[in-house]
C-alpha cells in the first residue's frame, strides 16, 4: 500500500461535519448497520444466523432477532481459523490484512481480534475529530511537533501467514498513519526508527531527547495511557543527566545500541549544543521533586494528552505534578476491537471526561447494566438510551465482530445533538469475588484511594497496584499487593490495610467479613521495581509499552504475574479492621 498524501485539515468542516452526522445519528446507525452486512454479506458466520446482507431496507430488525450477543469467547474458534490461515469469508467479506492483540491483560493472556482497513480509517477519523475539538479549544502552531511517547511491538506472521500485532502496531505500520498525523499538526519528535524500536527501554529515551532537541516546537505531550506518560516522565528523572550529557557533547549515549535506532537519532544529535544543555540543567535543578516538569521542559506545549480516565484514574495525580498547570486532555474512548467516542468537550478535567459516540464508527448497542446485576435485559440502540443510566457497550462493526459484549460498563451523561456523551465507568466482570461479594475493578481503585490517602500523610505515594482472590486460606480472603514510594513504619501501613478493608463498601463483602467467611484483608508491600518486573513479562508476550495496562487483579492462570508478585513481598499485614 503507497502512502496516502496528507489531506489538508479543515477544522470548521470536520465539526460541522460531525454535528450533522450527530443530528442524524439514528439514520447514520441505520445506514452503517446496513453498510457492514452488505460489505460482509458472505460472511460464513452471518449466513449461519440467516443473514444475508441483500434484506429489504431495514435489516435492523432482522439482524437483532437473529444475531446473538456474543462475549470473545464464542468468537474465538472463528478469529483462530483466521489466525490459522483460512481465507474463506469467516467473519469479513474478505480475508483480513492483520489480527489485533488487545491487551488482555484482565484474562492473563492477550486476545485476538480482526483488524482491517475500515478500522485504519475509523481511527483516522477519529483523531481528525477529537483533534478539531482539541484546537478549538487549544489552538496548536501549524508547524509544530507533538512529544509523542508511543512504540510500535513487533509484528510476527502466524502460521497461517497473518501478521499479527497490537492494535496500536497495526495502526503505526499502516502507510496512512504519518500522513493522517501530519494532517493534524501531530508529527512526532522522534524518528520512525524509534518508534519501531525492538527495544522500547532505548526507544523511551530516545523519545525524551527527541522531545528536548524539539522543545520549542513541541505543541503537546501524548501517550495513549496516562500509565505511559507518567512512566515516561519517571524515567526522565533518571536519565536526564545522561540526556544533556548528550546534547552537550553532540555524541548519542553508548546505551542506544539498536543499529537502525542510533542511525536515525545521530542525524539529529549532529554538533555539541552546551546552551540547550545549559538550560535543560538549569531547568531540572531549579524544581521542587520535579513539579511543573512538563511545561519547564517544553515552553510552548498547550496541553498533556492521553487516556485517564477508568483505570488510568490512578495515574492523574502524578500526572498533574509534572505537567503543573498545563491543562491535562483526555484522550478518547475506543479498543482494539473498535473506536467508539470522541473527547468533544477537551476543556472537562480528567474525572469529568466523556465521549461522544460517532454514529458511523460502528452500530452500536447498550445493555442495561442492573443494579443488582441479576435478570438479563434486552439492549437497547444509540439514540434510546437513558441519561442517568449505565450500560455495557454492544458492538457491531467491519471487522467481523456482530453483537459483541465489549466487557465496559458507561454511564450516559447528556446527549451531544442525538448522539449520546458518556462517561467511561469500569470493565464490567467483577474482579474480586469469594462469595456473595462483588466488586469490581472500579471498587478495588476506590478502596486504594482512601487508603493512600493515610499514606500521603507521611508523604508517601502508591506508585501501582494490584490484587488476588487468596483461596489457600480457610476462608478466603483479598490480597492487595502495593509499590509505594518510601519506606514508612508498620503502624501506618497497618492502618492503611484496615483502611483498604474498610474501603470495600459493598453490603456482601461488609457482612461476609463481619461474619467471618471471608478472612482479613491482606496488604503486601512490594519491592521498588516489582511493577516494572510485570510491565516487562507483558512485554515479552507481545504487548506495546504504549497499550499496556497494568493487571488489576491476578487470577491463579496468570501463574507468571503472581509468582513475581509473591517473590518480591517485603512486608504483609492483615487488616484488624473487623475484629
Ligand atoms: P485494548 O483491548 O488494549 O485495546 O484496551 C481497550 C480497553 O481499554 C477498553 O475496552 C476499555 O476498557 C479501556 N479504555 C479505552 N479507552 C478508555 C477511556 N477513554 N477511558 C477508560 N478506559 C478506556
Amino acid at each position: 500500500m503507497l502512502e496516502k498524501k496528507a489531506e489538508t485539515f479543515n477544522m470548521n468542516r470536520v465539526i460541522d461535519d460531525f454535528d450533522e452526522m450527530t443530528r442524524n445519528a439514528d439514520q447514520v446507525q441505520k445506514q452503517t448497520l446496513k453498510e457492514i452486512l452488505h460489505k460482509n454479506k458472505s460472511a460464513i458466520y452471518l449466513r449461519n444466523f440467516g443473514i444475508n446482507g441483500d434484506t429489504t431496507t431495514d435489516p435492523e430488525e432482522d439482524f437483532k432477532a437473529l444475531v446473538p450477543l456474543v462475549t470473545d469467547s464464542e468468537l474465538e474458534p472463528y478469529i483462530k481459523r483466521m489466525v490459522d490461515g483460512d481465507t474463506s469469508p469467516i467473519l469479513t467479506g474478505h480475508p483480513v490484512p492483520a489480527i489485533s492483540l488487545s491487551s488482555g491483560t484482565s484474562q492473563g493472556r492477550p486476545k485476538f481480534v480482526p483488524f482491517t482497513d475500515e478500522l485504519m480509517e475509523n481511527t483516522l477519523q477519529l483523531f481528525r475529530t477529537a483533534f478539531a475539538f482539541r484546537n478549538r479549544e487549544f489552538p496548536i502552531d501549524d508547524n509544530g511537533r507533538a512529544l509523542q511517547f508511543i512504540f510500535s511491538s513487533k509484528q510476527y506472521i502466524s502460521t497461517g501467514g497473518v501478521p499479527i500485532g497490537t492494535a496500536t502496531t497495526n495502526v503505526y505500520r499502516n502507510p496512512n498513519f504519518k500522513a493522517g498525523m501530519r494532517s493534524i499538526m501531530s508529527l512526532c519528535c522522534s524518528p520512525d526508527e524509534v518508534i519501531f524500536s525492538p527495544d522500547v527501554h532505548q526507544a523511551l529515551y530516545c523519545h525524551l531527547l527527541s522531545g528536548i532537541l524539539f522543545r520549542d516546537q513541541v505543541q503537546y505531550v501524548f501517550a495513549p495511557f496516562a500509565h505511559g506518560l507518567v512512566h515516561a516522565f519517571r524515567t526522565f528523572e533518571h536519565v536526564w543527566e545522561e540526556i544533556v550529557t548528550d546534547i552537550k557533547h553532540g555524541v548519542l549515549s553508548s546505551r542506544i545500541t539498536v543499529p537502525s535506532v542510533r542511525a536515525a537519532m545521530s542525524k539529529l544529535i549532529t554538533a555539541p549544543n552546551p546552551e540547550l544543555a545549559e538550560t535543560i540543567r538549569d531547568k531540572c535543578l531549579s524544581l521542587s521533586n520535579w513539579y511543573g516538569l512538563i511545561p519547564a521542559l517544553f515552553p510552548n506545549a498547550k496541553y498533556v494528552y492521553g487516556i485517564m480516565t477508568g483505570s488510568m484514574e490512578p495515574y492523574v495525580k502524578k500526572l498533574r505534578h509534572y505537567a503543573g498547570d498545563l491543562p491535562l486532555v483526555s484522550h478518547d474512548y475506543g479498543s482494539s476491537e473498535g473506536w467508539i467516542a470522541a473527547n468533544v468537550t477537551p476543556r472537562l478535567s480528567p474525572e469529568e471526561a466523556t465521549f461522544a459516540v460517532i454514529p458511523n464508527l460502528g452500530y452500536f448497542e447498550f445493555l442495561p447494566v442492573s443494579e443488582t446485576g441479576e435478570g438479563e435485559q434486552e439492549p437497547v440502540g444509540l439514540t434510546e438510551v437513558k441519561v442517568g443510566q449505565e450500560y455495557e457497550v454492544v458492538l457491531t462493526n467491519y471487522a467481523g465482530l456482530y453483537r459483541y459484549r465489549l466487557g465496559d460498563v458507561v454511564k450516559i451523561m447528556s446527549f451531544y445533538n442525538k448522539t449520546p456523551q458518556l462517561k467511561f465507568v469500569c470493565r464490567r466482570n467483577l474482579i474480586l469475588s469469594i462469595n456473595i461479594d462483588k466488586n469490581t475493578e472500579r471498587d478495588l481503585q476506590l478502596s486504594v484511594e482512601s487508603a493512600a490517602k493515610r499514606l500521603s500523610e507521611e508523604k508517601i505515594e502508591v506508585i501501582d497496584f494490584s490484587s488476588h482472590v487468596d483461596l489457600s486460606t480457610e476462608p478466603g480472603h483479598y490480597v492487595i499487593f502495593w509499590e509505594i514510594s518510601g519506606e514508612t513504619n508498620e503502624d501506618v501501613l497497618q492502618d492503611c490495610c484496615n483502611c483498604l478493608d474498610k474501603g470495600f463498601i459493598d453490603a456482601g463483602y461488609m457482612s461476609s467479613r463481619k461474619c467471618k467467611t471471608i478472612g482479613a484483608l491482606e496488604l503486601r508491600v512490594l519491592e521498588k521495581g516489582t511493577f516494572k518486573k510485570i510491565q516487562e513479562h507483558f512485554l515479552g508476550l507481545g504487548s506495546s509499552a504504549g497499550q499496556f495496562k497494568m493487571p488489576r487483579c491476578v487470577k491463579p492462570s496468570n501463574a507468571k504475574v503472581l509468582q513475581i508478585l509473591c517473590e518480591n513481598v517485603v512486608s504483609r499485614f492483615f487488616s484488624t479492621a473487623f475484629e
